[in-house]
């Protein structure tokens, strides 16, 4: 059976679990009504049912080319890209005044989550294009946003984001790429970029390079770097593409997976570049793009974790084994759990969604630090629930999902990727435990404050409710022991405490979602499997955080090599 987009539970966690009435009654997302919620998320399971998924294996078997200086896309993906351009998708919450369709940032995430199931590797394309307009909304003047978000909003052109550097990956700051003023208010930027996905692409008839550069007084370090647009064609005086700029394609990667999207090392020779923001403020600005990108990334994990889920339930009713392998306890097991973290992290994502839009549109200051909190869990959760759902997809089919026909092992290729890019996940729970502590801990136990109150109103489900409850209470005594804990300690703990986080507030919304769909519903019975197989890891993660980081580092590199 083909990729069947999950619109219905997406419609009924942003109707229920995580509800998105509070933003539309915002007025600047008036018109995100249910019935537009049921009308985006249908078209857009359209797409991605019948357009997107059918050449998701074109991009694995023919990936994309470089011929005489420009990047050749898979076979098929031009013609999808056009549909999704066509219909708008590029941009659902980009701005309207510039083309976007306005709406919430919510709803272009849940559209990003069937989109990346479907295909991921085509899907990174617009992803970093809405990455992009919403760096230029946010911090580039009126006259680049004029000229760029129309264009990036239609689809006509794409945008990148180039941050690494052979010797500047987690460490951005250690970026060498120099930016010269040319005295007429333009720059040329110098240096090399690698790993930069969709760095070129015939899809699009201009690509559009927001770099991050050093100015000649710039200090060294983060506080010294600047971003600039730089296209690879320089817009004629009438906005389209004019003469190229001095920047190339040197190489693509060759990858595990995500073959479908161009890798590509750039080469940027005295480009000419604008820059967006103040200088020195580089960062700043591409933190708009990287936390846009980084929920982003969440969801294509949680979509991957979807479509692995979907062939592995298939697969298991149809292979026999004494029995259909579906009625094998351990495989049921596998099926159940992997259903359960998907429902999980994309409860988790949609909550950080809806965080942002009403951190925007109702101007709420709590709202928004919930959303900072929730944004590295979002990111590390579903990215690592892509993988370990696409890893027992594999499992689910045995020897079969080792073989390429069945398509579960490039699920898994695909996927691994996304623990690593837009901050690793260990960076993005360094995140959680440090920048996002810096409040001690307000916004961590305002949730956990929710968390509580939600289990204990909870009704027809005490058993559970009190599972809940009692582990948002230990994530809170956990929480202040992590304030008292020195930085190593602290980072040492780091991603068990994410995980702690993700456990607590996955069962949360498998809570409410028992509670609203009732007794003896599939989501009663799947939320029963979450709080009791695998909230309990909640417990033994924060242990292991709590052990500090001195055990580690009493293994010398030596004792390593043992
Ligand atoms: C397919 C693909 C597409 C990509 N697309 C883009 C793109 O479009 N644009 C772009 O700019 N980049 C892109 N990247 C680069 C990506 O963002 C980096 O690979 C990533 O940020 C990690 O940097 P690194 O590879 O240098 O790893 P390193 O930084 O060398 O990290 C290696 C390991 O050390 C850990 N580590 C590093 N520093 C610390 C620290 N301070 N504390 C604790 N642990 C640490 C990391 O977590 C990791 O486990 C892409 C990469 C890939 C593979």
């Amino acid at each position: 059976m083909p990729y069947r987009s999950p619109v219905a539970e997406l419609r009924f966690i942003l109707d229920k679990v995580v509800p998105l009435a509070p933003v539309a009654a915002t007025e600047k997302f008036s018109e995100a009504t249910s019935d537009t919620v049921e009308a985006i998320l249908t078209e857009a399971g359209k797409l991605c049912d019948g357009v997107l998924a059918p050449i998701n294996r074109n991009g694995d078997l023919h990936p994309a080319k470089l011929e005489n200086g420009v990047v050749r896309a898979s076979p098929g993906f031009k013609e999808a890209f056009n549909q999704i351009a066509e219909g708008g998708w590029v941009s659902v919450a980009g701005p309207a005044e510039h083309g976007g369709m306005g709406l919430p940032l919510t709803l272009a995430i849940a559209v990003n989550d069937l989109m990346a199931g479907a295909n991921i590797a085509l899907h990174l394309h617009p992803l970093l294009t809405q990455g992009q307009i919403d760096a230029l909304e946010h911090h580039a003047s009126d006259e680049l946003k004029a000229l760029y978000i129309p264009k990036l909003a239609s689809g006509e052109w794409s945008g990148t984001m180039n941050l690494t550097e052979p010797q500047a990956g987690s460490d951005v700051g250690a970026l060498r790429t120099k930016a010269e003023p040319n005295g007429d208010g333009t720059y040329s930027i110098t240096g090399q970029k690698i790993f930069i996905s969709w760095g070129d692409n015939d899809l699009v008839s201009n690509v559009c390079h927001l770099v991050l550069a050093r100015l000649p007084d710039g200090v060294p370090g983060t506080k010294g770097i600047s971003l600039f647009m730089v296209p690879k064609f320089i817009p004629d005086e009438n906005g389209n593409p004019g003469v190229a700029n001095t920047l190339k394609v040197v190489s693509l990667e060759h990858k595990m997976g995500l073959h479908g999207s161009p890798t590509c090392v750039m080469s940027f020779e005295g480009a000419k570049g604008w820059l967006v923001g103040g200088p020195h403020k580089g960062m700043a600005a591409m933190f708009t793009m990287m936390n846009n990108a980084r929920l982003n990334v969440g969801v294509e994990g949680v979509g991957i974790a979807e479509a692995a889920y979907q062939k592995a339930l298939e697969y298991a009713q149809d292979r026999v084994q004494f029995k259909p392998i579906i009625e094998h306890a351990d495989v049921r097991r596998m099926l159940a759990e992997m259903r359960a973290e998907t429902f999980a992290a994309r409860s988790i994502a949609m909550a950080c969604a809806v965080a942002i839009d009403l951190g925007h549109a109702a101007n709420d200051a709590a709202q928004a630090a919930r959303a900072a909190l929730l944004t590295p869990i979002a990111k590390a959760y579903g990215t690592q629930t892509g993988m370990w759902v696409s890893d027992q997809g594999i499992q689910v089919h045995g020897g079969m999902g080792f073989i390429e026909e069945t398509g579960a092992a490039q699920f898994y290729r695909d996927v691994r990727v996304t623990a690593i890019y837009e901050g690793t996940n260990g960076i993005q729970a360094m995140d959680l435990v440090g920048r996002k502590m810096m409040d001690q801990g307000a916004a961590a136990f305002a949730l956990l404050d929710e968390v509580m109150l939600d289990a204990k109103a909870a009704t027809g489900f005490a058993d559970l409710a009190t599972d809940v409850e009692k582990a948002a209470s230990a994530l809170r005594a956990h929480v202040e022991t992590l304030l008292k804990q020195d930085t190593q300690d602290r980072f040492a703990g780091a991603v068990p405490t994410l995980m702690a986080f993700a456990r607590v507030l996955g069962a949360h919304f498998h809570l409410r979602a028992a509670v609203a769909a009732g007794e003896g519903s599939a989501y009663a019975k799947l939320a029963q499997v979450y709080i009791k197989r695998l909230l309990p890891q909640a417990y033994a993660s924060m242990t292991e955080a709590e052990v500090g980081a001195a055990d580690l580092y009493a293994l010398s590199v030596e004792d390593l090599a043992i």
